[in-house]
């Protein structure tokens, strides 16, 4: 019988990129969406019209009751879930002292609240199975730190202490949790920083160019797989080697 993974916010940029990945490595996908339906529509037809199982579901990761819904009806379009990749997220930039409550909350109930919804909605079919891969999507900014980027880089640090934790704790059931951590990538995320400013990040880098939404889902893909069996509790950064 076909896995099936769920990839959350997978209808542009890096999700896309490995709802595709995991789709070739054979995995049956649902795709994930807050507003984007007919690019989530498009990503889940393309993985159709590649051989794969697809369906696209909209839910915003930050509703416990949206997620938990979505979750059931990948389970009955595709079979349990037993790959979890933690991608949806939100960025922006501001001041330490003009994050609003507002902007502060949501970044939270998103990155990391969204990936709490989606692990315990998929949790119960791990548990019972003894088998389940969990991979979240951090940022090197959570290792590192950010200016102007605080609100978000403590979201993507928490992500990192969720890995290395549940890992801890989940490793007796069968299931891993892992995570990696992407440096400056080309999606739209990003444009918002301007073409001189990605330029500079792109020169600092050391491999000399931004990362594309496919080195990441290189990286998501080999936690994804058996190879990756004996692999629990890291976090990988995908970075051109910017944090080294
Ligand atoms: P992106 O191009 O802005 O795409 C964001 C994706 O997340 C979209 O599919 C969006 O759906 C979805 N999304 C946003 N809020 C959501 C919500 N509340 N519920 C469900 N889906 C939601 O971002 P990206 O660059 O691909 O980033 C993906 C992940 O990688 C994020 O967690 C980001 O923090 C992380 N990351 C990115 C970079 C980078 O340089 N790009 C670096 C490090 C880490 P809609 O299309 O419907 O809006």
């Amino acid at each position: 019988m076909e896995r099936c993974a769920l990839v959350t916010g997978s209808s542009r940029g890096i999700g896309r990129a490995v709802a595709e990945e995991l789709a070739r490595q054979g995995w049956a996908v649902c795709i994930n969406y807050i507003r984007s339906r007919q690019a989530a529509e498009e990503t889940a037809e393309r993985i159709r019209a590649g051989g794969g199982r697809a369906i696209a579901v909209q839910a915003d990761v930050a509703d416990g009751a949206a997620v938990a819904t979505m979750v059931q009806t990948a389970e009955e379009a595709l079979g349990a879930v037993e790959l979890l990749v933690n991608n949806a997220g939100v960025a922006g930039q501001a001041l330490f002292q003009d994050i609003s409550d507002e902007m502060w909350d949501r970044y939270l109930s998103v990155n990391l609240g969204g990936a709490r919804n989606a692990i315990r909605a998929v949790l119960p079919h791990m548990l019972h199975e003894k088998r389940g891969c969990i991979v979240n999507i951090s940022s090197i900014w959570g290792l590192r730190g950010a200016s102007c980027e605080v609100a978000y880089a403590c979201t993507k640090g928490a992500l990192i202490a969720l890995t290395r934790s549940l890992a801890m704790e989940l490793a007796p059931s069968g299931i891993r949790v892992n995570c990696v951590a992407p440096g400056v990538i080309n999606t739209d995320m990003v444009q918002v920083l301007g073409q001189e400013t990605l330029g500079a990040l792109a020169e600092q880098t050391p491999l000399g160019r931004l990362g594309t939404p496919e080195d990441i889902a290189a990286a998501v893909g080999y936690f994804a797989s058996d190879r990756a069996s004996f692999v629990t509790g890291q976090v990988l950064c995908a970075d051109g080697g910017f944090i080294v």
